[in-house]
């Protein structure tokens, strides 16, 4: 690990100062940062310590949503009563991520941010442009049974391994910034993440010195909230493939539905193609599988990976019909 210096932040201004200086990094949690450090893929030269700051609230919006501040831990945000009975799906996504040690140390804004799991990342001796712009992707060519089949491009067919992320789609959640002149601003969680292009190593469009300050939901969408997260062992392993539904039907019609994927892509991924296959149609088998055939419609797969295109489709089918008989 490269030496560096650690500073921590009194307040949310004090904290952007500090991390405007060249180098310099925020650190929450720093459940995937330490590693990246240890791993010298991350090397910043001062840490600004944002663990502490006055972002560990909740507060209800007058619409009726709900305002999560950024240093809220998972485990804590999970847990609250409003997030529970409200949003479901939220509780649901940030219990399949990790180990109950690293959801009660990761905070809710680092959870956003964290780096792909693509193991090529971690290896420093392979070609990365994630990690070093520029210098390939072993990854294609390569063994890539946990990367993208949809969104990817020739230098980055990474996914991204949040499932908190993939609720926060589905439920239309923005994430708020504050940035170094004291500007604040709110993003759509759906236009928060870039896709690789030819600039996979730049993630999110949070501007230099920016801080995530709290993630708002708007009020719940009707109808029932499920999550369901595929993976290669039972616990503490990121999603093959997870989906994130809210569907409402009645008289057995699909009145509305909202879709998210992840493990599939740079981003969670809104599918907007499967939502409109779903609403006004019967609640049925048949609708759910041309829903999932529209979700994947442009879905490529690199060889190791191929398999996740109909496991992608399966999922939404059983997540769906699960989520309308009330399972
Ligand atoms: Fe790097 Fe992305 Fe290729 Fe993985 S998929 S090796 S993160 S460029």
């Amino acid at each position: 690990m490269k030496a560096f210096t650690y500073e921590r932040a009194t307040d949310a201004g004090a904290a952007i100062a500090a991390v405007s200086k060249a180098g310099a990094k925020f650190i929450s949690g720093g459940t995937n940062l330490i590693d990246l450090m240890r791993l010298e893929i991350e090397q910043p030269t001062h840490l600004v310590d944002i663990s502490r700051l006055p972002l560990k609230g909740f507060a209800e919006s007058p619409d009726g949503g709900l305002l999560i501040g950024a240093q809220v831990s998972n485990s804590d945000a999970a847990a609250h009563a409003m997030v529970r009975t409200r949003y479901p799906l939220l509780t649901q996504a940030l219990v399949a991520g990790a180990s109950g040690q690293l959801r009660n140390k990761a905070s809710v804004g680092g959870n956003l941010l964290q780096r792909t799991r693509c193991p090529y990342f971690y290896d420093t001796a392979a070609g990365c442009n994630k990690r070093n712009p520029g210098s390939g992707c072993s990854a294609i060519g390569g063994i890539n049974r946990i990367h993208a089949i949809l969104g990817a491009s020739d230098a980055c067919i990474a996914v991204h391994p949040s499932d908190m992320a993939v609720a926060l789609a589905a439920l239309d959640a923005e994430v708020g910034l504050l940035g170094a002149n004291g500007s604040s601003r709110r993003i759509p969680v759906n236009e928060f993440y870039r896709l690789p292009g030819d600039a996979p190593h730049v993630e999110t469009v949070i501007n230099t010195g920016e801080m995530i300050t709290e993630v708002i939901l708007p009020p719940p969408p009707p109808g029932r909230q499920l999550y369901r997260k595929v993976r290669d062992r039972a616990s503490y392993e990121f999603a093959l493939v997870s989906v994130a539904v809210v569907v409402a039907a009645e008289q057995g019609k699909i009145t509305a539905a909202r879709v998210a994927f992840g493990g599939v892509a740079h981003k969670p991924w809104r599918s907007r193609e499967a939502e409109a296959a779903l609403e006004g149609r019967p609640a049925t088998m048949a609708t759910y599988r041309a829903a999932a055939d529209a979700a994947m419609k442009g879905a490529v797969g690199r060889g190791h990976n191929d398999f996740k295109i109909e496991l992608a489709k399966r999922t939404l089918c059983r997540t769906l019909a699960n989520a309308v008989q009330g399972g």
